[in-house]
């Protein structure tokens, strides 16, 4: 039948019209029930049982539901699925429904209970702690697109931590890569809106909007006193506000006073960057693999994000780089205090986000605990870090933000039990002694529960059934149950009980007497209840108070424990304090690849430690040598150890001096990508491009066989001009790795580039990687050794060795490899006299890249070449 939807159906149907694309938790007595396609979403990634539901316009509903219990865990996977979900909970009770369609006149038999949406759950508004990764912050981030810029909002409302910056539109993508939000926010009508962005009505983001909100929220009636915020930053401050208000449903969560960052505070990485150095993910995806995953020995979840923050946007001034390395000094120098603050802090709670919960009214018993527990163990940090001389003056701002809890703690001690419960429900998280009304009402109840053990004992005898018991259940509340054959006994008229049940082997009664002690418990039980409440109110209103020096305490903790945690590691890994300076220059001795490094010790390798030395007359390297010898590892471990040292930790070197960079790149050649399948040479050239547009004489620039994502003279042809033009314009630090061998005649006509490769030495026939870097251009090209270890036969080899050297010797004949990018119709001129257009062995070995062939190909390619060698006369 396909009439007009019942009332539940309209009902529902107006709140899902409500949320949208969300999902709707429509919430029927102990479940969350979902309909339609939410239902056979929400069935998929849950992997629960669909079914259905009556029938709207003549077809069966699909169902699903969840219990409310642990819709938590569910909710959690739903997040991760990429879902956001509204919650639509019961606003009344089914009695005042029933009383409410009494008085409107409709049969209360049909009363429906009213539902509202109470909150949009979605990934960037979290705080409950089962739904939160606790090494990892929760951003939630606004763009707003003006005419000359766009603004940028993000927030872990976890914690309550609020940013504002500016940028151009071009360097949107490489904030956004920076910020790593888990959700993004930006008007509807932004063009540049990726599926992911969450589209939000243009009216949502208009600065005046955006400082009027800020201004009440923090009670301020200028905004000067926080900071430096332009117009475009206070655009997506609204529409990030307006956001939160959106999915809180008019209940704004915890937020600290907005920081304004400054475009120039930060050494500058894009997306590609950050994705080929693995900062904070490897390449595969996940944390596992990365160079935070490598460096964290944070013992707490607050320290771990401020690492991963850390990382993700090293800084750009040398002050506050020096002080960050000065902490790690104190800790480095001194492994009692070490260990001593780390066994501390590995005790102390996350009260930055228990903090986050209580005051977005989400926040329970356990959370207040969790912020006593915090702060007293930020207590004792004070004390030991008091205890320590010559304190540098990160530590000496920490201890100050650690310290003036005293009476909070002290009140929250007094009020809790040691260990209260994350449900207020049952009450029992206030402890005894701290009221005595509610100590008295406790008693009360337990008086009664005594009386009721009393009455218990007097029936049995009264009405001589040992198997007499009263119990107690939710429906009935307490009881008294006999079996069966004593019911008759008890149903006397002048028995002094009155018949309640009649069970399959049992008869339930009532007696004033049990009536009068339940409900003195029930009474005292519902008046301890609302005391309790009351005090969790006033608790929390004492703490919601506090918030912004509890907020400090919790980012000093994390702050030592960062400082702790990187010299532990340093210690662990034999790093050095790096030397800043401001020319643009980059020493450094014996550095390793921390990543790398950890892998091979795992198989009981040992890692090659390699020296670089760049400076203003030496800006260039070019490091060529054999495939697997180790040139990418060298690249990326100088990235690294000038990222790290920005960051403000210790370099895994035996020393290093590091002038400041503004941007660092970082490149990899397109096959290396192949793997992952995206249209190859069209992606390393847009990125190449985007250096050679935005380096600096300031930046540090790494390029691993660029070019080579292309046909073999098409590549050298732009790595050469690559070179030259990192080389002659951008004149910034520069390592290049190319297995072309061609390229290092740019050194005679390049003066600040020099030429080096990593070793390689055949013994005993096989070739032997060195992986050890050293002056000079590779003396060949080692793609044949390579052939051989792969098993290619003998006379292939010989005949691919003769093959090899007339090709080399046409070349050198040819020569005038020119300089110069104006003179490069030259060499393509060059390459084309080599290039015989009826030679097809020729041809076949010109576009023939050896250094990207697997083992498997080269030998197939072998073949190819000798069936080819047949039918031509070299
Ligand atoms: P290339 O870029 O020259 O092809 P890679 O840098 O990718 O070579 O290195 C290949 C492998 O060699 C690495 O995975 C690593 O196992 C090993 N390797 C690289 N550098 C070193 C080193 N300095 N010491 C020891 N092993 C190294």
């Amino acid at each position: 039948m396909s009439g007009q939807p019942t009332p539940m159906m309209q009902q529902y149907l107006a709140l899902k019209r409500e949320a949208g694309d969300a999902l709707l938790f429509y919430r029927m007595g102990d479940f969350f029930e979902l309909f339609f396609e939410d239902a056979k979403v929400a069935a998929g990634i849950l992997d629960i049982a669909l079914t259905s539901r009556g029938e709207h316009g003549g077809e069966p509903v699909p169902m699903c539901g969840v219990p409310v219990h642990s819709a938590e865990g569910y909710l959690a996977r739903l997040i991760k699925g990429g879902c956001r979900v509204a919650i639509a909970e019961q606003t009344e009770t089914p009695d005042e429904a029933k009383a409410r369609a009494k008085r409107d006149g409709t049969p209360t038999s049909k009363a429906l209970v009213a539902r509202d949406i109470v909150r949009f759950v979605t990934a960037g508004t979290l705080t409950e702690e089962a739904l939160l990764e606790p090494r990892r912050a929760n951003l939630l981030v606004a763009v707003a697109p003006v005419r000359d810029g766009v603004g940028l909002a993000s927030c872990d409302i976890s914690t309550g931590r609020m940013e504002l910056e500016e940028c151009e539109a071009s360097a949107l993508d490489a904030a956004l890569a920076r910020l790593g939000a888990s959700e993004v926010v930006a008007p509807e009508d932004w063009e540049d809106g990726t599926e992911d962005v969450i589209a939000r009505p243009r009216a949502d983001f208009r600065s005046e909007d955006g400082e009027a909100r800020l201004k009440s929220i923090h009670g301020v009636a200028t905004l000067d006193g926080l900071g430096d915020f332009t117009r475009p930053m206070l655009a997506a401050a609204a529409g990030l506000i307006a956001y939160l208000d959106h999915a809180g449903r008019g209940e704004l969560p915890f937020l600290l006073p907005p920081v304004a960052r400054g475009s120039g505070a930060h050494l500058a990485m894009d997306a590609a960057t950050r994705a080929s150095l693995e900062i904070l993910e490897a390449q595969g995806g996940g944390r596992a693999g990365s160079l935070v995953s490598c460096i964290d020995r944070c013992v707490t979840g607050a320290g771990a994000r401020q690492l991963a923050e850390d990382l993700a946007a090293p800084l750009a001034d040398r002050g506050q780089i020096e002080a960050r390395h000065a902490a790690i000094h104190h800790f480095h120098i001194d492994p009692l205090l070490r260990a001593d603050l780390r066994a501390l802090l590995r005790q102390a709670p996350d009260i930055g986000r228990a903090l986050g919960r209580l005051v977005a009214g989400r926040g329970s018993p356990r959370d207040l605990g969790q912020i006593r527990d915090g702060l007293s163990e930020a207590r004792r940090v004070r004390g030991v870090l008091e205890a320590s001389a010559d304190l540098p003056a990160l530590l000496r701002d920490a201890l100050t933000a650690l310290g003036g809890h005293s009476a909070l703690i002290d009140h929250l001690d007094r009020a809790l039990v040691p260990s209260p419960p994350t449900e207020r429900q049952q009450g029992g998280y206030i402890a005894s002694g701290y009221d005595h009304a509610l100590d008295a009402l406790r008693e009360t109840s337990g008086n009664a529960r005594k009386a009721i053990a009393a009455l218990e004992a007097r029936y049995r005898e009264e009405t001589d059934t040992a198997s007499l018991k009263i119990k107690h259940n939710k429906v009935l509340g307490y009881f008294i149950e006999v079996p069966a054959k004593h019911g008759d006994k008890l149903m006397a008229a002048d028995s002094g009980f009155t018949h309640r049940q009649t069970m399959a082997g049992a008869v339930r009664f009532n007696s004033i007497g049990l009536h009068e002690e339940a409900t003195r418990i029930a009474e005292a039980g519902a008046h301890a209840l609302a005391a309790e409440e009351a005090h969790f109110e006033e608790l929390v209103g004492e703490v919601v108070t506090a918030r912004q020096a509890i907020a400090a305490t919790a980012a000093a903790l994390a702050r030592i424990d960062v400082a702790a945690g990187l010299a532990e590691r340093a210690v662990e890994g034999d790093w050095a304090r790096p030397e800043m300076l401001d020319a643009p220059c980059l020493e450094v001795v014996g550095g390793r690849h921390p990543v790398v490094e950890q892998a091979l010790a795992k198989s009981g390798e040992r890692f090659v430690a390699n020296d670089c030395s760049l400076g203003e007359d030496d800006r260039l390297w070019l490091i060529g040598g054999p495939n697997m010898g180790g040139k990418s590892t060298f690249l990326r471990q100088n990235a690294l150890i000038l990222l790290l040292a920005q960051a403000g930790s210790y370099v895994p070197a035996s020393s290093a001096r590091i002038g400041l960079a503004d941007r660092l790149f970082s490149r990899v050649g397109a096959s290396d990508n192949l793997a992952r399948g995206r249209s190859t040479f069209m992606v390393e050239m847009v990125e190449t491009a985007a250096i050679l547009s935005q380096a600096t004489e300031r930046s540090f620039v790494i390029l691993d066989e660029v070019g080579r994502g292309t046909s073999t003279y098409d590549g050298m042809a732009l790595a050469w001009a690559v070179v030259e033009a990192v080389h002659e314009q951008l004149r910034c630090r520069c390592l290049f790795a190319t297995h072309y061998h061609e390229l290092s005649r740019l050194a005679d006509t390049c003066d600040a580039l020099s030429l080096h490769h990593v070793r390689a030495r055949e013994w005993k026939g096989d070739l032997v990687l060195l992986h050890e870097l050293t002056g000079g251009a590779a003396d060949r090209s080692y793609g044949l050794d390579v052939a051989r270890l792969a098993g290619v036969p003998q006379p292939v080899l010989k005949r691919a060795k003769a093959v090899l050297a007339k090709l080399e010797k046409g070349r050198a004949e040819t020569g005038g490899l020119a300089a110069g990018l104006g003179e490069l119709p030259l060499f393509a001129a060059s390459l084309q006299a080599e290039n015989e257009p009826d030679d097809a062995l020729r041809d076949a070995l010109e576009v023939l890249d050896i250094d990207t062939l697997s083992p498997r190909e080269a030998l197939d390619k072998l073949y190819e070449l000798k069936a080819l060698g047949g039918s031509t006369k070299p």
